[in-house]
């Protein structure tokens, strides 16, 4: 295969795109592989659309390889599945809906467990037909609220979807386990350095479930390791292991106390010092108790105060929130909606009015470290005033707990005495074990050897296809471009002509047509009038990993191949051109 850059739909660009804030989406634009459509929706060109091919190829291959059968779906699906499951509301603005001339509502499909399920339901009865994987590489559309980073965030992608029907327990484990090895291989080819974390299984429901994260600073998940176990978890999935309660027969009476213009966490605690020291220590953060009052805007379009009370030195960490409250989306409360509630003082709001029990009737859920007994600086409801040697379980019982403050480097590890390390990543792939849920809510039943119904139970396996592009751009560039890993590369070599002499253009197309004819993939710079810096510059950025340049040099009989990866030259002679060029592709 020749594709000549004389022809080929490509305009690179010199100038980094105004939208794009990281490299792999910059790179991309600039490079000619993609272009914007709509926000989040992007176009695939002729040189994207061949990475695009290779990357599909190699989830293909690993999905038949554990003999995963393949299958398409529409994009374009009914409500009544997705009402069935009650993810018509729960997606809330999350999907879109639409109707067709008669009135009739569908969706375009964000993911297809429903349909799946509805389609084994369909066609098999019995426990011998099972266990069955099918699988399918497919357009998906979600309304993200932040489309972000060219392909990595887009609100159309491409995933690839598989689902495991079995009738145990066991067959599910299995099931679970043979994908989560395939996704071991795929991304292994992939080149990338990722991690696998334990997550929380979102709107999907179900229980067991890890994600693949790719590596990566520009990441928007954040991950946690264990510096001593092998832990380690998104998170979102992060659950505080709470203190032992804390005896309190001895602690002193509450007391409020003057806290003039401490409106902060930092000028409290400063204030408590100055004014309050306490013998054994300074008062810090993590003695005061911080409520922060939010808006819950639940999928049936219902909205609820929540008040979340967590130690003064930790941020509520949004994504761990939403995670909990999912599908229930999360707003800060605004002014006017705090004015509505009379008993809340900005700035001074304490438990005292805060819970289903009290005078606000907001319902009041705390950090897991907010156990029995713990004593507590917080808000006293007044304005100027903070209440100090407030006992949880004494002064106050909140209506339960809530994992929404911020995960830091050094935490403990829930699971042993070793701290946590945080780091971000992309996620690449999520392996669920759903169980039941979904074969529930749609009936999905076969007969077991005793001629017994039984409830099918599922796994929901998906890879992000359109996102392993960036995401392997991500890892795989320098300051001139792209450098593409040669499985994935849209060709095995780029091919330079140089200079006005013919003798060059037909040494140069000779070997494209020897090279070809190997089944070696060549990008010709074919240009008669494009100058050799252009031209090398377009290479570079277009990040084919063997450059080969055709000029000065063959009047010696000489090419000259270069490796984009660490810059090395090498010359050939151009009768062995070709050989040579093929033993480098081939590895
Ligand atoms: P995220 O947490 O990144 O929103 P998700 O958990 O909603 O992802 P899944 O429903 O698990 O995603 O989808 C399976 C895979 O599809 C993800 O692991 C990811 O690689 C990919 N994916 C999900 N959303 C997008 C998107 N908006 N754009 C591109 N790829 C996506
Ligand atoms: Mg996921």
């Amino acid at each position: 295969m020749i594709l000549r850059m004389s022809t080929l739909f490509v305009r690179t660009l010199r100038e980094d795109p105004a939208d794009a804030e990281v490299p792999s989406h910059r790179l991309l634009v600039r490079a000619g592989y993609i272009r914007r459509a709509a926000p989040g929706i992007y176009t695939w060109l002729p040189l994207g659309l061949r990475v695009f091919g290779k990357v599909e190829a190699i989830v293909r291959e690993e999905m038949d390889a554990i003999g995963a059968q393949e299958v398409r779906f529409p994009a374009l699906l009914p409500r009544e599945p997705y009402e069935a499951t009650g993810r018509w509301t729960d997606y809330g603005d999350g999907i879109f809906r639409l109707q067709d001339r008669k009135g009739g509502d569908y969706l375009l499909g964000p993911t297809h467990e429903e349909m799946f399920t509805l389609l084994v339901k369909d066609l098999y009865s019995s426990y011998k037909d099972l266990p069955v994987w099918l699988y399918q590489i497919q357009t998906k559309y979600r309304d993200e609220a932040r489309p972000r980073a060219g392909l990595i965030r887009g609100r159309e992608f491409t995933m690839k979807d598989s689902y495991s029907f079995d009738t145990t327990d066991a067959g599910l484990e299995a099931s679970y386990a043979a994908h989560r090895a395939a996704y071991h291989r795929i991304f292994d080819r992939f080149g990338f350095d990722y991690v696998v974390v334990q997550a929380t299984s979102g709107a999907m429901g179900g229980s067991a479930s890890e994600e693949f994260l790719a590596r990566s600073e520009v990441g928007e998940d954040t991950y946690v390791r264990c510096t001593s176990c092998d832990y380690a978890a998104n998170v979102e999935a992060v659950q505080v292991r709470p203190p032992s309660p804390v005896p309190f027969d001895d602690a002193p009476a509450a007391h409020v106390e003057d806290t003039p213009d401490t409106p902060t966490i930092q000028t409290l605690v400063d204030h408590s010092n100055a004014a309050y020291p306490r013998d054994d220590r300074p008062w810090t953060g993590a003695d005061t108790l911080k409520n922060v009052l939010v808006v819950l805007k639940h999928a049936d379009g219902t909205r609820e105060p929540l008040a979340i009370g967590l130690p003064g030195d930790r941020e509520v960490d949004q994504k761990r929130l939403e995670g909990m409250l999912e599908p229930t989306e999360v707003e800060p409360m605004d002014e006017a909606e705090l004015a509505r509630h009379p008993a809340l003082v900005k700035g001074y709001i304490g438990p005292g009015v805060l819970g289903t029990e009290s005078a606000s009737g907001i319902r009041y859920l705390v950090d897991p470290r907010v156990v029995e007994g713990t004593r507590w600086i917080t808000g006293a409801d007044e304005r100027g005033h903070h209440v100090y040697d407030l006992v949880a379980g004494r002064d106050f019982t909140p209506d339960g707990t809530i994992e929404a403050a911020e995960v830091r480097d050094g935490d403990p590890c829930p699971r042993c005495d070793g701290t946590l390390q945080t780091a971000r990543g992309i996620e690449m792939g999520h392996v669920f074990q759903l169980g039941r849920k979904y074969a529930e809510a749609l009936d999905l039943k076969v007969l077991d050897e005793h001629g017994k119904l039984v409830t099918v139970t599922m796994g929901s396996y998906g890879v992000g296809v359109s996102r392993a592009v960036p995401v392997i751009a991500e890892g795989n560039h320098d300051k001139l471009g792209l450098v593409w890993p040669r499985e994935v590369a849209p060709a095995d070599v780029h091919l330079v002509a140089t200079g006005k002499d013919a003798a060059v253009f037909e040494a140069a197309a000779a070997l494209a047509e020897s090279l070809s004819a190997e089944g070696v993939e060549v990008l010709y710079d074919d240009r008669p009038k494009v100058s050799p810096g252009v031209k090398f510059k377009d290479a570079e950025l277009i990040g084919v990993p063997t450059i080969v340049t055709v000029g000065r040099g063959l009047a010696d009989g000489n090419v000259e191949v270069m490796d984009r990866r660490s810059g090395e030259r090498t010359e050939v002679p151009v009768g062995d051109a070709a050989a040579y060029l093929v033993g480098v592709v081939r590895g």
